[in-house]
């Protein structure tokens, strides 16, 4: 890999080989991968990305921890789009809203970036099996990815994770274990079965390279902008490698020379599980909190990876923000309303966060924003129906149609 240094340990800073199966420092930090932006800057600039046709997220290939000969992954992952909802800015009060729908992904969510970085590093070290502990969007995603690149997945879910994930799951054939208990159980029985069976772990918070998958979505918001950096980027949190990546792709644009400045991150977090957003604020070590909310996808009461997005959020001069699952509905009816995007609960929750911040007055009116939806509400559909109202019941007569339509 020419244009990757090292890995470099965020706590205590000694560097390590970038080999395809990093995990954790040996004093318990997360790696991050350092790159030779002089290189990268040799590679991509703004015209070579203009006259590039591949839309995908492989179209920043040059800033992605893969090698040269790696072929990408066959699904189509990225260039998702970005909607300007003048309706949307006009309600929520601010004045310019963009609106990133990954919930466009192929297994519909922004965990599709990260699953396909996962597959091409599974495939560099030989492995025929990837594993993951997930509260339900990254299981799916990497059983799809996976199942397209050819390889088998075995992946550890929470009992809560709801239908519609775990219909994706065993569609794309992975081998599901359903854990009785919370993510945290999940995640300590997928860590010791990877261990004990040598499958390639596509755990977030431990694996260095997810992250770098989803720093694309970034690029694309960069890109689609047509260069112009917004001032605000909202996104929702739970383990904290989605905001980390947001901020990385951004910095990592900015170090080659592609953009001048950077956002300011919006961090939004569910009240009923907010330790991220509290260790910010505090400034004090994280403390694990229960998981108490309908964003399952966010419910992270134990984040293991805690450290980038909390530098991430400081660094950007980032504003946190706690929504309750009544502000999650809300936000997720106004979407589809306005704008016909339809978000699953932690998917909407930037936006319910976004929707927030600016009726406190947190945000400039004239800031441009972008809200990035991040997974897609026909994967939780019990939850839409909380807040989507119920159909007209009616015989099949036009004269009760005219009277029914006359009341509205
Ligand atoms: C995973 C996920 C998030 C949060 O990402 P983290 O890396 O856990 O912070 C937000 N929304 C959706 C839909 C997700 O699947
Ligand atoms: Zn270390």
């Amino acid at each position: 890999m020419k244009n990757v240094k090292c890995a470099r340990c965020i706590i205590c800073g000694q560097e390590y080989e970038a080999a395809a199966d990093i995990t954790l420092c040996s004093c318990g930090g997360v790696l991050d991968i350092i790159y030779d932006y002089e290189y990268i800057a040799a590679q991509v600039n703004r015209a070579t990305l203009a006259a590039n046709r591949d839309f995908t997220m492989w179209r920043y290939r040059s800033f992605l921890p893969i090698r040269e000969n790696s072929p990408a992954p066959p699904l189509r992952v990225g260039w998702s789009p970005l909607y300007s909802s003048a309706r949307l800015a006009e309600i929520i009060g601010v004045k310019y809203l963009f609106i990133k729908d990954d919930g466009q992904n192929p297994t519909s969510s922004l965990k599709d970036r990260a699953s396909a970085v996962a597959v091409v590093k599974a495939r560099e070290t030989g492995a025929n099996t990837v594993a993951c502990a997930s509260t339900g969007n990254a299981a799916s995603s990497l059983a799809g990815n996976a199942a397209a690149a050819g390889l088998s997945s075995v992946i550890f879910v929470p009992s809560r994770a709801p239908a519609g994930k775990l219909a994706q799951l065993l569609i794309f054939g992975a081998k599901v274990f359903s854990v009785e208990g919370s993510y945290e159980d999940s995640f300590r029985l997928s860590a010791q079965a990877i261990e004990k069976y040598g499958w390639y772990n596509r755990n977030a918070a431990i694996n260095p390279y997810l992250m770098e998958g989803k720093k694309t979505v970034s690029m694309e918001i960069a890109e689609q902008l047509g260069w112009e950096v917004p001032d605000y980027v909202a996104v929702s949190v739970g383990d904290g490698c989605t905001i980390a990546g947001v901020w990385k792709g951004f910095k990592d644009l900015r170090a080659a020379g592609l953009i001048y400045r950077l956002p300011r991150l919006i961090s939004v977090q569910a009240r009923g599980c907010c330790p991220i957003n509290r260790a910010t604020k505090t400034g004090r070590p994280l403390e694990p909190m229960a998981e108490n909310t309908i964003a399952d996808s966010i419910a992270v009461g134990r984040p293991r990876n805690p450290d980038k997005a909390i530098k991430a959020i400081k660094e950007s001069g980032g504003i946190t923000v706690e929504v309750s699952d009544e502000e999650i509905l809300q936000a997720m009816a106004l979407l589809g309303r306005k704008c016909g995007v339809f978000g699953e609960p932690a998917g909407v929750a930037g936006t319910a966060g976004l929707m927030k911040a600016a009726k406190e007055g947190l945000i400039p009116k004239d800031a441009r924003i972008v809200s990035i939806v991040t997974g897609n509400g026909l994967k939780d559909t019990a939850s839409a129906m909380k807040t989507a109202g119920q159909p007209m019941r009616i015989e099949p007569d036009i004269s009760q149609l005219e009277k029914l339509l006359d009341n509205m």
